[in-house]
């Protein structure tokens, strides 16, 4: 059985304990992750402190050079990391699974890497000069969830090494493995202490957050656990990015096509087994084709492998864990105990792993938990709508802004349409395709800041205005 090591201050750390990260396709043992004490985490954070003054003073060129070999070195393992990612996530290798997420982090990476924050100059004449210049803040964390671990930790560290700042990372209990290899690979590209990985469960989360030597928190996970992040950075007024839960909702205008949008709802809706933040989680269609979109989805579902990650051909693949199984089938059987009309899927399968089938609910409304909260798996419900206004007003009224998309065969009725939705990203005909020259965040209770791009970048900052 392979177990892991914590990494800080550049090597490999050994812990009293280790517990057992499962593999979600087949319930076998995935591999074991270290237990961190609270000493250790001390450690940790003592290392990331040391390597600060160093780091921030190389030049931009410098630490640009170091994110490109990291996404140099990233790609050179790309197929032993999808490999670990499948094993303990249980996403597929293949389509858009574990080697898709590995391709993805190099991508944004190499991106991240062109970026800079250069000197502005505000004001230069007779009455003075005035520059503002951005500074990296210090030790950040960085807090991350089990569903894109992998993609998700490089859009937490490479923005932040890349302006200064040193990283102390704590991955989800569920899916830690692939970010320990990771952090290993990239230390032997960065100097010792730079990047530090920590593991072990939610009460590690807890002390980064009230720990006064970091100064910055960039998380990413459940809104109800973000709500605990922000309370407990409040004593030590901690910098924030927080990347909450979404409840995207989707609106098929009258004139959209049924058949030529199936697949784009579908994969919106059902990427990673639907356990991605921006995915499409609640579907709006218009009465006038209501029937046809239920049976074009249906059809595009019914086509789909779901199976064990590691086979070549599966294209999704189960839960990732049990707590998250249990809130799909209780979401799913509460709307079916409401009238729901299951189109496909709805019963949990037999045998190993979390596999729940992919599962259309028709005749659903608000008031079901499948509508009104995060299902975060994959169940979508499908609900009738009538008048544009009284439709708007329900895609909004849900405390969850992170994105939505409108599907209409005429592009500017759909960005009128899309102008109205509360959230932070919004998409036409397509949902939740995001790129790393973008800033992506959620308003309302989605989250605080944004990542990607220079907006996200700044993020990772203080700034300070210089009158010379
Ligand atoms: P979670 O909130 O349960 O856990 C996220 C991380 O927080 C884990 O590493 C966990 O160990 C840690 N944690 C738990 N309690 C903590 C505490 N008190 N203090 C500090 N850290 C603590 O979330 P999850 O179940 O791992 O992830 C699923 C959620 O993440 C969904 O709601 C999803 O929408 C959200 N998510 C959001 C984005 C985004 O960009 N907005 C992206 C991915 C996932």
């Amino acid at each position: 059985m392979s177990h892991y090591s914590l990494i800080i201050g550049g090597k490999a750390v050994e812990t009293a304990g280790y517990a057992e990260v499962t593999n979600p396709s087949t319930g076998d043992v995935a591999g074991l992750m270290p237990l961190a004490s609270p000493e250790q985490l001390e450690q940790a954070i003592a290392a990331a402190k040391a390597a600060f003054p160093l780091w921030s003073a190389k030049t931009s060129d410098e630490r640009a050079q170091a994110c490109l070999a990291i996404a140099d070195t990233l790609e050179a393992h790309a197929d032993e990391l999808a490999h670990l990612l499948t094993l303990e996530q249980g996403k597929p290798l293949n389509g858009l699974g574990s080697r898709f997420e590995i391709g993805g982090a190099v991508a944004w990476a190499r991106h991240t890497a062109s970026l800079d924050l250069p000197v502005e100059v505000l004001q230069d004449g007779p009455e003075g000069r005035v520059e503002l210049h951005r500074k990296p803040i210090g030790v950040v964390a960085s807090i991350t969830p089990w569903n894109w671990p992998v993609m998700i930790a490089i859009w937490h560290i490479i923005p932040a090494i890349r302006v200064g700042n040193t990283v102390i990372i704590k991955p989800s209990p569920y899916t830690p493995l692939s970010t320990i290899r990771m952090v290993q690979l990239i230390n032997e590209v960065l100097p010792a202490g730079v990047l530090n990985v920590v593991t072990g469960g939610n009460e590690l989360g807890a002390l980064l957050t009230t720990h006064q030597d970091i100064a910055k928190i960039t998380f990413t996970g459940s809104t109800a656990t973000g709500r605990k992040v922000m309370a407990s950075a409040a004593d030590t007024l901690k910098r924030l990015t927080l990347e909450l839960g979404g409840n995207d909702a989707g609106i098929v205008l009258p004139d959209a096509d049924p058949n030529a949008i199936a697949e784009g709802l579908f994969w919106g809706a059902f990427i990673n087994s639907g356990q991605t933040c921006a995915c499409l989680k609640r579907l709006y269609v218009h009465d006038s084709l209501y029937d046809q979109v239920c049976d074009a989805l249906s059809a595009y579902a019914a086509s789909v492998k779901l199976g064990d990650g590691l086979a070549e051909d599966s294209v999704l693949g189960p839960v990732q864990n049990k707590m998250q199984y249990d809130i799909v089938s209780s979401y799913v059987q509460d709307a079916v105990d409401r009238g729901g009309r299951v189109l496909i899927g709805g019963a949990p399968k037999d045998g190993k792993g979390y596999f729940y089938p992919i599962t259309l609910v028709a005749d659903i409304d608000h008031g079901a938990k499948l509508v009104d909260h995060e299902q975060f798996g994959p169940a979508l419900p499908i609900i009738r709508y009538t008048d544009l206004d009284a439709v708007i007003a329900k895609a909004n009224d849900n405390p969850a802004g992170l994105g939505g998309s409108v599907w209409s065969s005429d592009p500017v009725a759909a960005k009128a349409v899309a102008a109205r939705l509360e959230c932070g990203s919004v998409w036409i005909n397509k949902h939740g395709a995001i790129q790393p020259n973008a800033p992506f965040g959620g308003v309302k209770q989605s989250g605080i800041g944004v990542e990607f791009g220079a907006d996200g970048l700044k993020e990772l900052t203080t700034i300070q205005s210089v009158f010379c």
